[in-house]
């Protein structure tokens, strides 16, 4: 299966950053060894359009709503995102989930939506640190994939990124056992939902000096990067991995 390593640049860089972003990591992208997606903040969405036009670099929203226009005051359109050339959506990353309250049900409607416009979504999934030592992993992640794709596509792509909470933004990475033993229950899972096809990344302080170790191991179709994908150097030395 192809890698993919994925940029999650939450809510940095300014459309002028980005600009720069793309023009220095143009000159570096040909080492990476999968397909690169960014995902941009929504009002640098357009900088990165334009930057990444006639390239094979892939981008999307960090959101969107599960309808393309209306009375939706604040939402990004998963419409404006085809239209601008974008490829997938994130969705229900732990920072929507938790800062913004996103449901297992909404979850569910954004990944159909974006399915039926012919984007990717991208589904992150993940257990806090109380779930993980109370033993609940297998249970959570269940859940999350079990609901957030209950209205998807089986015929349709569909991206998964296992995020633990406890490893985002906070340098704690999952050790190369863990991840092998998760993204195997995230594999088993999604195979007898019938999506057995669809690429698992792993997100968590993903760093060039961890991400070789990680990649070997399992069940491991690629990365889905934050605080490392905002320096060219850094993204593109994990992107080669
Ligand atoms: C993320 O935001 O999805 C993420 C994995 O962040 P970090 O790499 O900084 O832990």
């Amino acid at each position: 299966m192809k890698k993919i390593f994925a940029a999650n640049w939450k809510l940095f860089k300014t459309p002028k950053e980005t600009r720069e972003f793309f023009a220095q990591f143009k000159e570096v992208a040909n080492k990476a060894t999968g397909e690169l997606v960014f995902f941009p903040s929504a009002i640098s969405l357009e900088a990165a359009s334009t930057s990444l036009t006639g390239t094979t670099i892939k981008w999307g929203a960090q959101n969107c709503y599960f309808q393309a226009s209306g009375a939706f005051t604040g939402e990004n359109s998963a419409q404006v995102v085809k239209e601008l050339g974008g490829s997938y959506v994130l969705i229900g990353h732990s920072e929507r989930r938790k800062i913004f309250g996103e449901t297992d049900a909404l979850i569910a409607e954004k990944v159909a939506f974006t399915q039926g416009l012919g984007l990717t979504p991208m589904l992150c999934i993940g257990e806090t640190l109380e779930e993980r030592e109370a033993s609940h992993t297998f249970r959570v992640l269940e859940t999350q994939l079990y609901l957030g794709l209950a209205k998807a596509d089986k015929t349709k792509p569909v991206v998964i990124a296992y995020e633990p909470v406890w490893a985002i933004g906070t340098g704690k990475v999952a050790t190369p056992e863990q991840v092998a033993e998760t993204h195997t229950d995230v594999f088993n899972i999604l195979s007898k939902l019938g999506f057995a096809q669809s690429p698992i990344l792993y997100g968590g302080s993903v760093k060039p000096d961890n991400a070789a170790g990680l990649i070997k191991q399992p069940h491991v179709n690629g990365f889905l990067v934050g605080g490392a994908s905002l320096e060219v150097k850094s993204f593109s030395e994990i992107a080669a991995v």
